[in-house]
């Protein structure tokens, strides 16, 4: 029997794919012909390799675990507690257009809302825009990986249904938004495109090229006479809990110091309730073909089933049956402070993030899911801490229009002059998992098997890339754009800049001492155990101490012992292994 492993695990055993396919001589360009685009993202994708006993056996913990009737069961309720029976008193005439983007619900979708509210007819559409599997800006990595592409199928699946059963349903067009959107207002004389608003380069990008698109579709002679305007794109705020337009402060004057940030919202805001969707939104313009969800390989991937640890199911129903899950039904909110730097299984932090970063969840749902559980069940430390982390989100969200695009830029927005090793050999035994350190091996696997890391595991393995690699960040934040499911750019970019000490943030710079890190986070070497298997026999405190019974470490660490401060001499060597210079030693020790 074969089973197919995702590209990142195999890479480094398969002597036929060259490094330089992966790196293109010169970084900052992209790889623009097509039959090197294919053969790049063929050999990357898949390769098959024989099936080990232990992965045979290893189980599979589906997230959320609900059997599929109780979780659309706990959709359509929540739906219900959500919705309103508005008529279309009040309503505007013609046709208007929703253009789902990272917003692939219909519980509080603003944009979907507003579309309803100004015309007779919506048509809901998604545009599979082939840019979204093209490659990475520096390294050529693909820029979607196979789950996260799967994740999206189930994603835009759930949608279609959830938007049939209120009345409307889900045009699939394959193209570039600026293309297809334009030519259906045409068609259909839509006055407005909705859209909901994004902030990083690539995004405002197509929204100016629709915009621009928009501005030469002609209006209809018969519709002159009631609406001479070409259509318009109207984007809406909806990614974050806190409003934009609720800020005590422009983005501009963003604080730079994440507590600052926090205590202002939190006492000069208030977050907005969730709108509530009509029952029915119908009828839809008559639209010939709707067409359908593509399958994995129409978007050009073969399938990657998830063979070990968690298997995320795309969706709005699945993101509300997670939260469900998560709040209610195991009742895990009131201890998540504690439980939320684990590592292994489903249940050690809510797993909201790819539900999220799709717009499948909205975190206003869970901000009023939180007040429900307070108000019924309890409030303390750990509730509070989940909306903690959502604020967190929100500011890399808000920092991200302050700043742009120096969040890609290697000095970051701080603009930090350091010399960063591209060492191709070194990077490639951190992203197959193949370092010598279990805790970093174990995380990688994981990334590249299920499309998620935890957050504890994501701190360690990029604190050793740019710290006791001196890897050049951006290698680590695009291979995990390309490998995660909760791949947000904010988000992502964000937290690497924190990690390489970039960060607009000069204070969020912290090295993440391994043994210590193993020593209090995975002190059974249970984590370790469950990626590396081979390291199950040995005895529990020598899982993440292996020795000679593990491969050999391919650098050595810059502070070693598992507690005090690092030595300089460690520093010095590990500048010296690694081929880079100017690595500061000044930042805190976690
Ligand atoms: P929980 O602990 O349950 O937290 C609840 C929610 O709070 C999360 O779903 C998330 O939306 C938010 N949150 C928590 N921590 C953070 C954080 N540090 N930054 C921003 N939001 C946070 N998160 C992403 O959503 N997308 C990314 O691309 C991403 N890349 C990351 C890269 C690095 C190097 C690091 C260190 C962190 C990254 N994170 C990213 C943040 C964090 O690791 C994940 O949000 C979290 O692990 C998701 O698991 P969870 O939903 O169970 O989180």
């Amino acid at each position: 029997m074969r089973i197919i492993y995702i590209h990142a695990t195999v890479c480094s055993s398969i002597p036929s794919l060259s490094l330089t396919k992966l790196f293109p001589s010169k970084p900052n360009l992209l790889l623009t012909n097509s039959n090197q685009l294919a053969n790049l993202f063929q050999t990357m994708n898949f390769i098959s390799k024989p099936e080990s006993r232990s992965s045979a056996s290893a189980t599979i913990q589906q997230v959320p675990g609900l059997a599929s009737d109780d979780m659309y069961g706990i959709a359509d309720q929540t739906f219900q507690m959500y919705s309103s029976s508005s008529s279309r008193t009040g309503r505007g005439g013609g046709t208007a257009i929703v253009w789902f983007r990272n917003d692939l619900r219909v519980l509080d979708n603003e944009a979907l809302y507003e579309a309803w509210v100004s015309s007779q007819m919506v048509l809901p559409v998604y545009c599979v825009d082939p840019r979204l599997l093209g490659t990475t800006y520096y390294f050529g990595f693909p820029k979607t990986g196979a789950l996260r592409a799967q994740f999206l199928i189930e994603c835009l699946a759930d949608l279609k249904k959830n938007l049939i059963k209120r009345g409307l349903n889900l045009l699939i067009q394959h193209g570039k938004p600026e293309e297809i959107l334009p030519s259906l207002a045409k068609a259909y004389g839509a006055h407005t495109v909705y859209a909901q608003k994004e902030t990083c380069s690539e995004e405002l990008n197509v929204e100016r090229l629709v915009t621009k698109g928009l501005q030469q579709v002609m209006p209809e002679p018969a519709s002159e006479s009631s609406n001479v305007r070409n259509p318009k794109l109207q984007l809406i705020w909806g990614t974050t809990m806190y409003h934009i337009d609720d800020l005590p402060f422009d983005t501009v004057s963003l604080p730079d110091v994440y507590t600052q940030f926090r205590k202002s919202v939190e006492a000069k805001c208030t977050i907005r309730g969730c709108i509530k969707t009509p029952t029915s939104l119908g009828p839809p313009p008559s639209v010939s073909e709707w067409g359908y969800v593509p399958s994995i390989d129409q978007l050009g991937f073969q399938s990657q089933n998830v063979n070990k640890g968690m298997k995320f199911v795309g969706g709005e129903s699945a993101a509300l049956g997670r939260v469900n899950e998560y709040f209610w039904k195991k009742d895990l909110l009131k201890i998540y402070k504690e439980t939320r730097n684990g590592m292994l299984g489903p249940d050690y932090s809510t797993k909201f993030s790819p539900w999220l970063a799709s717009g499948s969840l909205s975190p206003r749902f869970i901000h009023e899911e939180v007040k429900r559980y307070e108000n019924e069940r309890q409030a303390n430390n750990s509730t509070y801490w989940i909306l903690f982390e959502l604020i967190w989100r929100d500011y890399f969200r808000f920092l991200s229009v302050k700043y742009g695009n120096s969040l890609f830029h290697i000095g970051g927005p701080r603009k930090v002059d350091r010399r960063w090793s591209q060492d191709k050999n070194l990077f490639e035994s951190w992203r197959n998992g193949h370092t010598g350190y279990p805790l970093i091996d174990a995380n990688m696997k994981e990334l590249s098997t299920t499309g998620f890391m935890s957050n504890r595991g994501r701190q360690i393995v990029c604190s050793f890339l740019v710290r006791d690699m001196g890897i050049d960040w951006r290698m680590g934040a695009e291979w995990f754009e390309t490998c995660l499911l909760d791949f947000d750019p904010c988000s992502n970019y964000g937290n690497w800049t924190y990690g390489a000490g970039v960060g607009n943030d000069p204070r969020e710079d912290r090295y993440f001492r391994i043994p210590k890190q193993a020593q209090t986070y995975d002190p059974e070497g249970e984590y370790v155990a469950y990626w590396l298997p081979q390291l199950r026999s040995l005895p529990k405190e020598k899982r993440n101490f292996p020795g000679k019974s593990y491969i050999e470490q391919v650098v050595p660490l810059k502070f070693k012992s598992a507690g005090g401060k690092g030595k300089a001499q460690d520093t010095a060597s590990a500048a010296r292994r690694t081929n880079f210079g100017g690595m500061r030693t000044k930042g805190h020790c976690k």
